[in-house]
């Protein structure tokens, strides 16, 4: 995909500020970030989606997640720290290559605090379970 961003980046061909990187996975520093350290994961291949990514390669790809996320949070003396991933514009993914990020968060620090929540009226969970069910 030689008009991805992140592919260009993973190959090496675009400067970044690598975190980590091995055969599957590459890792780096947001260029625009919430947080001091705010790290993407990505994998080397390209897929848009989370849904897309081949199972076994999104195992391979989470299993360095916890080790990055907990050298970023080790690194930066981080509170705690958010894992996010972004797919569809209207979940807020610009850049159309799948990625994790990693935000380090300090206590009180205001991020993601309007976090909008509802409570299901009678009988809506059940209903939406099943269509998700169904289409599983
Ligand atoms: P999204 O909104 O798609 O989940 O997040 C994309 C992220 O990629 C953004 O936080 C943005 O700052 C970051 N980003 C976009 N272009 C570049 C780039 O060229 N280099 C780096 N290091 N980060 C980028
Ligand atoms: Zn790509």
């Amino acid at each position: 995909m030689d008009d991805c961003i992140f592919c260009r980046i993973a190959a090496g061909s675009v400067p970044s500020t690598k975190i980590y990187e091995d055969d599957t996975v590459f890792a780096f520093l947001d260029i625009a970030p919430v947080s001091d350290g705010h790290t993407l994961v990505v994998p080397k291949s390209h897929f848009e989606y989370i849904h897309d990514c081949p199972a076994e390669l999104l195992g391979e790809v989470c299993s360095r997640i916890g080790r990055i996320a907990g050298a970023v949070q080790r690194g930066v003396g981080a509170d705690g720290y958010n894992v996010l991933c972004n797919n569809g514009r209207a979940a807020g993914q610009l850049v159309g290559h799948l990625h994790f990020h990693i935000i380090p968060r300090r206590s009180g620090d205001g991020v993601f605090d309007k976090w909008l929540s509802f409570k299901y009226p009678p009988a809506k969970a059940e209903r939406i379970a099943q269509l998700i069910r169904k289409a599983m």
